[in-house]
């Protein structure tokens, strides 16, 4: 079992496991509110030792540890937030254009050779990516061209 199986439980600073139980901070009220972060802030959430060794999922959860942690850093929200965009239909719809876009510069590079410009300033960065961007453009136009292009014709 990751982290992210974990449900995180804001209203009561904890986390619920895949099997409904609690791992907290703590078990009592301290009046320090810094109390349990490391310097860089990450807070530490542990479950009981009693419950994890009778839990049924152990060996899939902690297999090497008497009880199950798990960690949670300052910017935690930020990255659920981030986890849960990456669940939208948006989402997929952008990762497949930035692939498309990713791919076109790479094939520039590798397949084009187009690691540097050779003409120099503006004009000539943009002359050159025109170029290249034509000879994308006409291979793709290649591989357009119907099947039957290499078959006989007849009168
Ligand atoms: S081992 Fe502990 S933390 Fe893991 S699922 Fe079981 S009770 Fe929950």
């Amino acid at each position: 079992m990751v982290a992210a199986d974990f449900e995180w439980d804001e209203e009561n600073d904890q986390y619920i496991c895949p099997e409904g139980h609690a791992l907290r901070q703590f078990r009592r009220n301290y009046s320090d509110p810094g109390r349990g972060k490391n310097i860089a802030g990450t807070r530490k959430y542990r479950a009981l030792r009693a419950t994890c060794q009778a839990c049924p999922s152990k060996d899939l959860c902690c297999p090497n540890a008497d009880a199950r942690y798990v960690t949670r850093t300052p910017d935690e929200d930020a990255r659920d937030f981030a986890r849960d965009c990456r669940k939208t239909k948006a989402y997929k719809v952008s990762r497949d254009k930035r692939k498309k876009v990713e791919m076109l510069f790479a094939h520039l590079k590798r397949i084009l050779n187009l690691t540097r410009l050779r003409l120099r300033g503006p004009n000539g960065a943009r002359d050159e990516f025109i170029l290249a961007a034509t000879a994308q453009n006409l291979r793709k136009l290649a591989k357009l061209r119907p099947a039957f292009a290499g078959m006989k014709v007849a009168n």
